[in-house]
């Protein structure tokens, strides 16, 4: 990995992108891949690079619905194996979900590495792999194919950095999703049960510690949280967030004039 210096202003944005580039050269993170992080940048600048209160929300309701899971799945791509294997691999354990492989550009060399870097963080059994794949009708892509005993049979399905599509079909399966997305105006994150607008390097800790301060919560309260959600609501409080926000630098800047 080159050298980045920790005292520069953007270290935590360009230590990111590097961790993206090494999953790039290690064939596991696709070209597209490091196009759609750079659309992530661009809205992760104007949230302000920080877990903003409407993403505390979904969090929250996020934590809610894989605890209440009986059959919770994580779906893993090439950017989340580069850039959080190990918090993946921990939440998994803590709310009891199995992980599952799901590419949009399905390559038999891609599908292993990122099985391997899951198992090396302590993924007993990792999905969607070596195991039997079902096709979901309407998606146009290698995404179609789940695993059977794992997204195919989910309740509530944590889909990181997702396409559209494949929301809005497993939204139609009938099951719980989870989307992280910093693009609140994505067909995802307006397709999600629950988006989380967020930085995935963030709301991946965030989420494990939601969790965790949950465990105390009874099954009734837990459902009393997720009643208490709406996507539409924290969509449209991201977008307010950001005008906001717009509004204020267009003043700092005195470009209102
Ligand atoms: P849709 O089909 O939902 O309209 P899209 O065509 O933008 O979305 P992709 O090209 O698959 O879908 O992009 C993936 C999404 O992941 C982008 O919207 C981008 O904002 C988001 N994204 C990229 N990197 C990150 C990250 N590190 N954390 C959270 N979200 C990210």
């Amino acid at each position: 990995m080159d050298q980045i210096n920790p005292n520069h202003p953007r270290y935590e944005s360009l230590m990111i992108r590097e961790k993206l580039v090494r999953g790039f050269k290690d064939g596991y993170v696709v070209e597209q891949g490091l196009i759609a992080h750079g659309r992530g940048e661009c809205f992760d600048y104007l949230i302000g690079e920080e877990t903003i209160p409407p993403a505390l929300k979904s969090i929250r309701a996020a934590a809610a619905a894989l605890r209440l899971a009986k059959h919770p799945v994580i779906s893993v791509n090439g950017n989340t194996a580069a850039l959080v294997p190990e918090g993946i691999v921990k939440l998994a354990k803590l709310v009891n979900a199995k992980i599952e492989v799901n590419l949009f550009h399905r390559i038999r060399d891609r599908e292993m590495k990122i099985y391997n870097i899951l198992r090396s963080y302590g993924a007993e059994e990792v999905f969607g792999v070596n195991d039997d794949l079902i096709t979901i009708d309407e998606i146009f892509s290698e995404r179609r194919k789940v695993s059977l005993k794992g997204i195919y049979s989910a309740d509530v399905v944590l889909v990181p950095l997702e396409d559209g599509d494949r929301t809005e079909a497993l939204r139609r399966l009938g099951k719980t999703v989870i989307a992280i997305d910093l693009n609140p105006i994505s067909r995802t994150s307006r397709a999600a049960s629950i988006s989380i607008v967020d930085n995935i390097v963030r709301a991946i800790p965030k989420l494990i510690e939601e969790v965790n301060i949950q465990k105390t919560l009874s099954t009734e309260e837990l459902r009393k949280i997720l009643e208490g959600y709406s996507n539409e609501e924290v969509l449209k409080e991201v977008i307010k967030y950001i005008l906001n926000k717009l509004h204020t630098l267009s003043k700092d800047l005195n470009l209102l004039k």
